[in-house]
């Protein structure tokens, strides 16, 4: 099967091998998780040039959902201080 260079799943394929890695959570994807994220979500005014997306997982492609990535980022972050401020509470 010959790929074309537009084609969504031949910018896939070209992504992951420059960085296999989720941007948000660092582990690998694959072709089947790997998806395009838009930075700054289209719905928010974020455009489709190359600078505002980045290749992430589809479990951080679904919970960031319409937020930024730096929101993103400090939901994140506020869920694992949660997740640790319930394991110390239970342990
Ligand atoms: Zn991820």
């Amino acid at each position: 099967m010959k790929l074309s260079p537009r084609s969504r799943k031949w910018k896939r394929i070209r992504a992951i091998e420059q960085n296999p890695n989720c941007a948000y959570c660092g582990e690998a994807v694959t072709l089947e998780t790997a998806t395009f994220d838009h930075v700054i979500p289209k719905s928010r005014g974020g455009s489709n040039a190359r600078g505002n997306r980045v290749l992430c997982c589809k479990k951080c492609n679904w919970l960031k959902a319409d937020r930024t990535a730096a929101e993103f980022a400090v939901w994140l972050l506020s869920c694992s201080v949660r997740a640790r401020l319930v394991a110390e509470s239970a342990g």
